[in-house]
């Protein structure tokens, strides 16, 4: 990758040994990304919500579709809702999505130019805020996101909890010291990118790593202990089963609302319930017989008994059972009733996606 280095532009004179050694490395190692090469703030808030959660190989692809179909502020204000979750369809964390769009709808057509108005955004938090404004308008805000942490507390050697206020505190405060004012968008993409790549998470490459000696971590040989956290992310488990409805060439979908997973996203007929089900448990669930009218027997029949589907904070198992009803059926009728062949057309989680790929 072609950056400059130090001595072509003398930029290290007030820099400290960490800052200046991170954008040395930065100059041989940094990442070529697209939205590197551009000082748009548009298409940095872009890439910035969909690499949150998401690895840059996945996100790439995900980033060129996006802005090559919602250039500017504008045609992604201008869009209906359902064509933007669409083109999120697969990404996860589909609140980025809405987050987004409502976003575009307030700026009335122009990217705010100030830190202050850019984190007033929906969606949009200290980390996010400080990248944009780095990287398209280079002011001297650094980022703090997990790489950042990991890198520090690792490096300096800081054993306070990072999901503690002092942690956190101290890990910022550093953040700000070490940035160096003159460069901060290559500073901020050089401790991402040193943590994403060098400093990783597990099995970092500290036998070639040029920031070793000063390394507390390192010389303590106790890397994989930093970051320290209090609390581990506690999983709750939850069960989905699927009714792929056949009635005919249609089949039956609603769109998701309320705050739960997925808001938005169009889904199959799913009955919930607090434990694992077989299909006799669910065929007398009072919910199913809500949706199936009196006097039709459908048939039925299990495709998948049990698909774990993982999510940050939820592990999903799920079930897909296929009914089939007379084509004039009157049951699901609270339900949209689709042809089967359009089904495409509607954005659906990765989970429900996964499954209509595999049985269409
Ligand atoms: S020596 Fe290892 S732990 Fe320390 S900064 Fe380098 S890669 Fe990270």
């Amino acid at each position: 990758m072609a950056l400059s280095t130090s001595n072509e532009k003398g930029y290290f004179c007030s820099m400290k040994p960490f800052t200046e050694l991170l954008l040395h490395w930065y100059a041989a190692n940094g990442r070529a990304l697209p939205w590197r090469q551009s000082q748009d703030p548009y298409r940095i808030w872009i890439s910035e919500i969909i690499l949150q959660q998401t690895r840059v190989a996945q996100g790439m692809e995900y980033y060129l579709r996006f802005v090559k179909r919602f250039p500017d502020v504008r045609s992604l204000a201008e869009a209906p809702d359902d064509e933007v979750m669409k083109y999120w369809q697969g990404l996860g964390y589909y609140s980025r999505a809405r987050h987004l769009h409502e976003a575009a709808r307030r700026m009335n057509g122009t990217f705010p130019r100030t830190y202050a108005e850019v984190r007033a955004l929906p969606g949009i938090g200290d980390y996010t805020a400080a990248a944009i404004c780095s990287f398209a308008y280079g002011m001297p805000c650094a980022v703090v996101d997990g790489n950042v942490y990991r890198v520090l507390t690792r490096f300096f050697g800081i054993d306070l909890p990072i999901d503690s206020a002092k942690g956190k505190q101290k890990v910022e405060q550093l953040a700000n010291e070490l940035l160096c004012k003159e460069r901060p968008a290559d500073y901020n993409q050089a401790i991402m990118d040193f943590g994403a790549i060098q400093c990783t998470p597990r099995s970092p490459q500290c036998d070639c790593c040029p920031l070793s000696g000063g390394c507390q971590a390192f010389a303590l040989q106790s890397v994989e202990t930093f970051p320290v956290k209090r609390h581990k992310t506690k999983v709750t488990d939850r069960y989905f089963h699927y009714i792929y409805v056949r009635a005919g060439a249609c089949t039956y979908i609603h769109k998701r609302t309320g705050n739960d997973i997925w808001k938005n996203l169009y889904e199959l007929p799913m009955v919930e319930s607090e434990g694992a089900w077989d299909m006799t448990q669910l065929l007398s669930s009072p919910t199913l017989a809500q949706w199936l009218h009196p006097g039709e027997t459908p048939q039925v029949h299990v495709i998948e008994p049990e698909v774990r589907h993982q999510l940050s904070h939820r592990l999903i198992h799920a079930a897909f059972y296929e009914m089939i009803l007379p084509e004039d059926t009157l049951s699901f009728s609270s339900f949209l009733r689709i042809p089967i062949e359009h089904i495409e057309e509607y954005a659906v989680p990765r989970l429900i996606h996964a499954f209509l790929e595999k049985y269409l």
